[in-house]
């Protein structure tokens, strides 16, 4: 391909949803000729389907919330294992950060004295999600854009980065450019860039059952991993604890944690309420344990404490598990969510409008009238690139990581809402500081080795060359069916090694993996490309999965059934090895929280 399309910049961002998409902006507003390139169309971006809100301790509702509560909660849920510094950033920016998405358009439900109206979830002690009915993420998304294409930031869509060119000149590796090709024609792309700031979002499509749709492979996570770059946190994996369990098209689909929020109850087959069975130890002094006190709480938040239902994510998934294993599910294998019988048709269908509609669209049950069934989905990837709390830059110069693909803000769990304002605080500073390197190399920048680009278009050809080998289709289902029954919700050791030499399997057959075609619309072809990195995403699960002997946030270990406290004060790390092939983990101490932190967690 003698002519292959090139472009220079001094930021390119990979991936449009909330990270990369204010990370844009903050680079584009701080001077830097800037590109947005996106595997998908523009606003097709996991962003847009969140549902319940932003969490940002403006105290709009509760005036005594504050950034040190929003701090708290967010260490609390993550079980300490969060990056004290992320959630320090995240808790203290994000209020300002969803002002001025107000101040760019985005209209948010009000309160009776028109502030931002502020909803209740799981883990926030106040109620704190700044929201638009169920479709928040829609309205930053289009509030994003709109600001973004003023600026005038160029746009690559329906463009898919396969690799990052590194100058590994004078004994470092810098980053030189992304390279990639476009999904309608199959042709390559070359973006000449100092820095590229990954915002790929998550991983879910290895995972049999999951809210996630079908970019999610876990691209950035491998490009990161490829270039040099390290992952942390990868063992936890949120299953949300509402998805759709039926009918099977829809498997996995997500039901907003609003609807537990606003007033959305738990229930087994034999009717009863069992979420007041399963509240642990460490939020007993903040859950309600009666009926009266946990129904009182919406009205009346100050004088009672809060429903077993909205405990943290992972608590909810792992008692929703256990009630259908011990044979109390649903006919169709989960477990009702009721709010039809505690809220009247006009306050659902008013807060609610998205799951009215996807009920009774897809599974033709109105959710004003009969409970939903729903059972546990893979949503959230706390794992991923590990960078600098401050700029979000990776180990490899040059290169960012903001968003779902990033790690250490959530810790072993995040809360909900605090990815919408993860978004945000750390797309703007990685904008930022992205801009500030790009500047300050001048005319000196690091160079794209033609030899790799060549390297970069044979691999991605490879799978046509193959003679007689299976196609990407059937290795892919293969995965996320094991991926699913072994490195899923409740994990033990044996099925984890299972796993590995499953992976190891995987990986031989994609090795000889076969695409039929052209290159032109090739969906084939794309997934080839996409199982390279599903399979160094899911190793780097179950590897890290394997090593962590404790149960802790979206990690749940049968066989050491409570956290530990040694394990409490590591993190793991994955690398590539040194030829590239296997994954390699490290144990690494936390990083110490300064005292005047530390005093928000000795008093409960
Ligand atoms: P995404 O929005 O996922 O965007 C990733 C982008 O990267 C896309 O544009 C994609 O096309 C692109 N991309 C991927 N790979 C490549 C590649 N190789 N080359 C080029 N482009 C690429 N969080 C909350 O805080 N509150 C909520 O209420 C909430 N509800 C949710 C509901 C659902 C159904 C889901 C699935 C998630 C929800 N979340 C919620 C989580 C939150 O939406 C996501 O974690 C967050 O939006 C991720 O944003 P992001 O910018 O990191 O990536």
């Amino acid at each position: 391909e003698g002519g292959m399309e090139r472009h220079q910049y001094d930021v390119v961002v990979v991936g449009a949803g909330g990270a990369g998409l204010r990370a844009a902006i903050a680079a584009q507003d701080a001077g830097a000729r800037t590109a947005i390139v996106c595997k998908s169309l523009l606003g097709k971006a996991h962003t847009v389907m969140a549902e319940g809100g932003i969490a940002a301790s403006m105290g709009n509702v509760y005036p005594e919330d504050n950034w040190e509560v929003h701090f708290r909660d967010t260490m609390r849920g993550g079980k300490m294992l969060n990056n004290w510094r992320m959630a320090q950033l995240h808790a203290q920016e994000a209020p300002e950060r969803v002002m001025e998405l107000e101040d760019w358009g985005a209209l948010f439900d009000r309160t009776d004295d028109g502030l931002i109206s502020q909803r209740d979830f799981g883990g926030h002690k106040y109620a704190r999600l700044a929201h638009v009915g169920d479709r928040t993420g829609l309205e930053m998304i289009r509030t994003l854009q709109q600001r973004a294409v003023a600026l005038g930031i160029d746009v690559f869509m329906e463009c898919t980065i396969t690799d990052l060119m590194l100058d590994k000149g004078a004994g470092e590796s810098k980053v030189s450019g992304a390279f990639g090709y476009w999904r309608e024609t199959g042709r390559f792309v070359m973006f000449e860039t100092p820095t590229v700031i990954l915002a790929t979002g998550g991983i879910g499509k290895s995972f049999k059952v999951t809210s996630n749709s079908w970019e999610y492979t876990g691209d950035g996570h491998a490009l990161a991993m490829r270039a040099g770059a390290s992952l942390i946190n990868m063992e936890f994996v949120q299953f949300h604890p509402t998805g759709m369990v039926w009918p099977p098209s829809v498997k996995g689909l997500l039901v907003t944690e609003s609807v537990r929020g606003d007033g959305g109850i738990l229930k087994n087959s034999e009717g009863k309420r069992f979420m007041f069975d399963y509240i642990p130890e460490f939020f007993k002094s903040e859950t309600a344990d009666t009926v009266e006190e946990a129904d009182r709480w919406y009205d009346d938040k100050k004088n009672n404490r809060r429903p077993p239902e909205l405990l943290p994510r992972d608590e909810v998934a792992r008692a929703i598990n256990s009630e259908i294993k011990a044979g109390r599910g649903t006919p169709h294998g989960g477990i009702y969510l009721d709010i039809a019988s505690r809220r009247s048709p006009e306050f659902i269908r008013k807060r609610l409008p998205s799951m009215y509609h996807q009920f009774k669209e897809l599974a033709d049950v109105d959710i004003t009238a009969e409970p939903m069934e729903i059972g546990p989905t893979c949503h959230y990837v706390m794992g991923g690139v590990e960078v600098d709390a401050d700029t979000q830059q990776s180990a490899v110069t040059g290169l960012y990581a903001v968003g779902e693909c990033s790690g250490g803000m959530h810790g072993s769990n995040r809360l909900g809402g605090n990815s919408l304002g993860d978004l945000l605080v750390f797309g703007k500073r990685a904008g930022e500081a992205a801009t500030a390197y790009a500047t300050s190399l001048g005319s000196d920048r690091p160079k794209v080795v033609e030899a790799d680009v060549k390297a970069a278009e044979v691999s991605a050809l490879a799978p046509f060359e193959v003679e007689g080998g299976e196609n990407p289709y059937s290795i892919q289902s293969d995965l996320q069916e094991s991926m699913n029954d072994l490195v899923g919700i409740i994990r033990t050791a044996p099925e984890l090694e299972q796993s590995l030499r499953e992976i190891a399997a995987f990986k031989e057959r994609a090795a000889a993996m076969k695409v039929e075609g052209h290159r032109q619309y090739n969906p084939g072809w794309h997934l080839a490309l996409d199982l390279r990195n599903m399979l160094i995403v899911s190793e780097s699960i179950a590897k890290a999965a394997l090593a962590r002997e404790e149960s802790r946030g979206g990690h749940t270990r049968d066989d050491f059934p409570g956290p530990d406290a040694v394990w409490g004060t590591k993190n793991l790390v994955v690398n590539l090895d040194a030829d590239g092939t296997g994954v390699e983990l490290t144990e690494k101490p936390l990083p110490e929280m300064p005292d005047e932190l530390k005093k928000y967690f000795e008093s409960k």
